[in-house]
């Protein structure tokens, strides 16, 4: 089933075209409109006049999410407020927020990207489409609430508020066949759901659309032999417009990306020298359609692999594989994020340890929880004194919550077991071992 046939269908000639000519436009009206695109692409030199073809975008700088750090809040909006009609963020949990807007047509077709993607997977006006994503500032409620009611169907916008438990009656009380939300969250309503003494069979529930957090192969066979459902991964980035990007269609072998509204490209994060099809680098991504928010050549920090070949629903979209990391490091902790180098930040200014620090991650029952080790300088007191290491761990235990907001225990170990290993962690202070089960529950 397609939404949109003759865009998502189009033959790839055509695409690179349409592609090409959408390009142009976006590019005149950011270097006019946009201060941060004057500077880095007309002043600095660069004729976008000169961009031909597809592949001459490489000729232009990469856009950072510290540019758009930097523009805070709407330095980076190609068009006036009163053109304006919705405001998103980024959560800020690892870092200053960025703040995108939204122009009445980029509402419109975000939902109508967004409607692809349903559509993609079987979804219909028929359809019962429980929305279990934040609402608010976060693009997952409202990117999915438009798209579910541009297709017409029954949306319960349920957001992340109700307890498991109460997700759980919603979904068996107001038959919902579809559910979105994130997939360590599905998992916390499976155990409850087993909990509640509900059976799968009891639900009239078909299909799961899952995303926000990178989740494994694994997982996605558990949560479907839990629900007895068919569950998807969607992929979106905050700072371009959440769900709508890419998601797989119903044949579940990699994410079909919207190329008649974004070029995707595949860089080597370190060199920022482009990689072919099948090889793994960071997605940098380029709107071509949005007027608001556009963005050129942007560094999502998302590690994944394209692949051109056909799909076998007929799609000619480019397929992105499901994200398998991030540049950064970035942690999913019980779905929230939090950046190692945070953590760092927390611990430099702390007297009495080492700079070397290890995080690891561990699954306590439903919960994750992230312990950080550190060992001790010599100044802090020797082993034997106990009292001053007790009151020196505790001090910085209640630090890092505070500043992290997530379930975090520090833990004195040997400064061997912290110290960076092997010549390529040379460079940073911390090391990251996940010990998470990868089919947890
Ligand atoms: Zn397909």
């Amino acid at each position: 089933m397609f939404y949109d046939p003759s865009y998502e269908a189009l033959r790839r000639s055509d695409m690179e075209q349409l592609q090409v000519e959408r390009l142009q436009i976006t590019l005149n009206r950011a270097c006019r409109n946009v201060a941060f695109y004057e500077k880095t692409l007309t002043r600095a030199g660069f004729d976008v006049g000169r961009i031909k073809t597809v592949a001459d975008l490489r000729q232009l700088p990469l856009t950072t999410k510290d540019d758009l750090r930097r523009a805070y809040p709407y330095g980076m909006f190609a068009v006036p407020l009163r053109d304006i009609v919705r405001l998103h963020a980024t959560s800020g949990t690892t870092g200053m927020p960025i703040v995108t807007g939204y122009t009445r047509n980029d509402v419109r077709l975000w939902a109508s990207l967004v409607a692809r993607q349903l559509v993609a997977v079987g979804i219909s006006d028929h359809d019962v489409v429980q929305i279990a994503f934040s609402y608010g500032l976060f693009t997952g409620g409202l990117g999915f609430h438009y798209g579910a009611e541009r297709l017409g169907a029954s949306v319960i916008p349920a957001s992340a508020s109700p307890s498991p438990r109460e997700q759980n009656q919603i979904l068996k009380d107001y038959k919902a066949t579809a559910l979105l939300t994130m997939p360590s969250y599905a998992l916390t309503m499976a155990h409850h759901l087993e909990a509640m003494g509900i059976h799968p069979e009891q639900l009239v529930l078909r299909v799961a659309i899952l995303g926000a957090e990178p989740w494994s192969e694994e997982l996605r066979q558990r949560l479907q032999t839990r629900f007895h459902v068919r569950a998807y991964d969607t992929y979106g980035v905050a700072e371009i417009m959440g769900p709508g990007i890419s998601g797989e269609c119903d044949q579940q072998c990699g994410l079909h990306l919207n190329e008649d509204h974004f070029i995707a490209e595949v860089i080597d994060p370190d060199s920022g020298e482009p990689l072919g099809p099948g090889e793994t680098g960071e997605l940098v991504l380029t709107t071509i359609t949005k007027e608001g928010f556009p963005l050129v050549r942007y560094r999502t920090g998302d590690l994944t692999r394209l692949d051109p070949e056909p799909c076998a629903c007929g799609r000619t979209l480019v397929r992105m594989a499901r994200v398998s990391g991030r540049t950064d490091d970035l942690i999913f902790l019980n779905g929230v994020k939090v950046l190692p180098s945070h953590v760092e930040a927390v611990l430099q200014g702390a007297q009495g340890i080492e700079p070397d620090f290890r995080i690891v991650l561990e699954r306590d029952g439903d919960a994750e929880v992230m312990r950080v080790q550190v060992a001790p300088s010599p100044d802090a007191g020797r082993f034997d004194e106990i009292r001053a290491l007790e009151l020196l761990q505790r001090d910085l235990s209640q630090r890092l919550v505070d500043e992290l907001r997530v379930p975090v225990n520090l833990t004195f170990v040997e400064a061997a077991t912290v110290r960076p290993a092997t010549p390529a962690n040379a460079k940073k202070r911390y090391a990251v071992v996940d010990q998470r089960p990868r089919t947890p529950g």
